[in-house]
Parts: structure tokens; sequence; C-alpha cells
């Protein structure tokens, strides 16, 4: 499954996106129920809309987008729905460069935002602390990008594998670049 998103992706970053099937039959086709193949979390960044950057249409993906794809326990649930009540055996956490959220948690935003965005990038914080501890501060905040991404696929392993044992679930973790359009397994 991860391999048909990548080929899906390459479409996409290569400029020859299929015509994702958006039809209207397709559409009457799914009033009935879904059985999407995998769930993606990502961002909520408007750059980095899921269906689009995999090639995918409708019924295909089941999408959790929270701003710096952070876990909390709403999140958690719906992906446990998504594998528990879809029986989707991949999910995908996807992190992107230039990631606004990340970036804030980075320059220490928590302490200064009001009210709940500061609770988002105090979920963000373990991985901006995991970023400094790699000391490099040309690309921290790819650094913690990626130790976000790393962290909520421990957790998604952690929390959702008691629910699937034996069923195969695969938790991947991957990076969109903004400029190429690639995704890249972490
Ligand atoms: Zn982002």
């Amino acid at each position: 499954m991860i391999e048909r998103l990548l080929e899906g992706n390459r479409r996409y970053a290569a400029g020859r996106s299929s015509a994702a099937n958006a039809s209207p039959a397709r559409r009457r086709e799914l009033v009935a129920g879904q059985a999407p193949a995998a769930a993606v979390l990502c961002c909520s960044d408007s750059r980095v809309p899921p269906e689009i950057i995999f090639d995918c249409g409708l019924g295909e993906l089941f999408v959790v987008r929270v701003a710096g794809n952070v876990i909390d326990p709403v999140v958690l649930d719906s992906l446990e729905y998504a594998v528990d009540h879809l029986g989707v055996q991949l999910v995908v956490v996807l992190g992107h460069n230039n990631c606004g959220a990340v970036t804030a948690a980075c320059a220490g935003g928590h302490s200064r935002s009001p009210g709940h965005l500061a609770d988002l990038l105090c979920l963000l914080g373990p991985a901006v602390e995991a970023a400094d501890a790699l000391g490099r501060p040309a690309t921290r905040v790819d650094d913690a990008v990626a130790a976000n991404v790393r962290m909520a696929v421990q957790k998604l392993e952690q929390h959702l594998g008691t629910a699937s044992v034996g069923r195969g679930l695969l938790v991947v973790g991957a990076l969109y670049d903004l400029e190429s359009g690639v995704v890249s397994l972490l």
C-alpha cells in the first residue's frame, strides 16, 4: 500500500497527476460506506493536501489534519477509528519542511502564545528538545520536524499496536518537500 501512495506521489511530483477519482459515479458508489486504504496524519498547512500529494481520489484516504501534525487524544481516537472500524492497515504520519507550527515552537512560541495555541506548541516541545539535543542550529527546524514525525510514529505504534495485534498494521513516518513535491520515507 505504501508503494501505491509513493507511486501516486511520483506522478504528482512529476506533474503527471491522474484525474483523481472524484466523479459523480464514484461519489454515489461511496454513499453506503467507505473502505480507505490508508490513514494519513498531516499538517493543516494549505500547501500539504494529502489527496493531491498522493494523487488519490474520493474514498481512498482517511485524513486527520492538525497544525504541526501533533497527536492529542482526539487525533489518536480518530486514527484508532480508522484502524479498528475501517480496517485501515497503513497509517502515514506526514511532516513537511517550512512548517509554521514547528517553526513557532522552535522560536519558543508556547511561552508567548495565549490559550489553545500555547497547548498546540507545547505538544511540539519534545520534538524541539530532541532537535536541540542534536546541536545543529542550521537545520534545527528540519530536525524538529523529523523528530516530531518519529515521535508520532512511536506513539501510534504503542497506542494502536494493542488494537491491531496480528493484523499487520504498518505505521510509517514521511516528510514532504514543499519545493519538489516529493514525499520521502523517514
Ligand atoms: Zn505545518
